[in-house]
Formats: C-alpha cells, sequence, structure tokens
C-alpha cells in the first residue's frame, strides 16, 4: 500500500479482525525469505507446498499477526501490499483482481476515490509484477491455481514472454 493510503485505511481495518490475514499464506521469494530471516522471522514460519509461503496458525491466522496487527508491516510481503487487488498468471499473462467489498472493508473506499484507487492499483501491479518475475515458472503455476473467489478481473498485463513462458 501507498504511504496516504495506509494512513486513510487504518481506521477502517482496525475495526476489520485482518480478514485478509486469515489463511494468507503470502507466497514469498527467495530475496523476501532472505530479508525475513534476517529481520529476525523465525524459518519455522515459513513452509513449502510448492512454492514457499509464511504458514497459518492452526486457527488459520497469519503466523505474522499478532493482535490484529502485522508484526513484519515495515517488509511484509508482495500481495500483502497489494492488496486488495490480487492476481494470478496464464499464459504469461498476469490477471489482476480486485476483491468484492464483502471481502475486504478497503474496495468501497477505494472505489469512492478514483485517485486513491489509481494509487493502490499502481502500487499494487508495481508489487504482483515484481513477485511474479521473482519466481519460478513452477511455484508460480501453483499459486496461480488457487481459486480466487468473490473477485473481479481489473486488468491484464504481459508478464514477462522475455523471462519464460509463464505458467
Ligand atoms: S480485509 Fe481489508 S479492511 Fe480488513 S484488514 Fe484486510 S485490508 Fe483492511
Ligand atoms: S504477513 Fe502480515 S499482512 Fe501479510 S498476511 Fe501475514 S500478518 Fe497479514
Amino acid at each position: 500500500m501507498t504511504r496516504e493510503f495506509e494512513d486513510a485505511a487504518s481506521a477502517i481495518c482496525a475495526c476489520c479482525g485482518a480478514r485478509c490475514c486469515r489463511e494468507a499464506r503470502p507466497p514469498l521469494s527467495p530475496r523476501r525469505i532472505a530479508l525475513l530471516l534476517e529481520k529476525g522471522v523465525s524459518p519455522g514460519d515459513i513452509e513449502y507446498a510448492g512454492y514457499y509461503r509464511i504458514r497459518a496458525r492452526e486457527d488459520g491466522l497469519c503466523a505474522m499477526c499478532s493482535g490484529g496487527r502485522c508484526r513484519i508491516h515495515g517488509y511484509k510481503p508482495e500481495t500483502c501490499r497489494a492488496g486488495p487487488f490480487t492476481f494470478d498468471v496464464e499464459g504469461g499473462t498476469v490477471r489482476v483482481y480486485l476483491k468484492h467489498d464483502s471481502l475486504c472493508s478497503l474496495v468501497p473506499a477505494l472505489k469512492a476515490d478514483p485517485e486513491r484507487y489509481g494509487e493502490q492499483f499502481r502500487a499494487a501491479v508495481g508489487n504482483i509484477l515484481a513477485l511474479a518475475r521473482s519466481l519460478p515458472p513452477d511455484e508460480l503455476a501453483v499459486i496461480s491455481a488457487i481459486p480466487e473467489p468473490d473477485c473481479d478481473l481489473v486488468a491484464e498485463i504481459p508478464l514477462d514472454p522475455g523471462r519464460h513462458g509463464g505458467p
């Protein structure tokens, strides 16, 4: 998220109960893993399930969520920064989705403010492309196979055919 959007969103998120941090298991690039470990994140909080990700606790909440807040906020993964936008990749095309209002209370606030929407969309696309372009194709394919229910397609962007063909 951009700094400006974060400030405006903090009150909304404080009332939400961290819904987006439940069953999130955000994917991790090799660089992100190295950064998290350098910052003191336990290796046991990172797992591999076809791709590297932060594990969820037994109650479904992200292992990095503490007291309703992200304890790695300053260096959290790209998909966490991209919210409430999400993505998948098919045939070398990155498809960007926006969650429905029912999933995230920030969405109606974004839709009501085109300037802020544009800021967050650009930040989300930057984070999504950085992640997608840094992951091996097999990991990206597993991530892209995860269903994205209750979202609307808002953009399609070439992944980077020069790097690989994409899943
Ligand atoms: S689901 Fe939306 S409103 Fe709730 S904490 Fe996440 S970003 Fe904030
Ligand atoms: S890393 Fe932080 S923002 Fe991302 S899902 Fe976990 S607690 Fe939420």
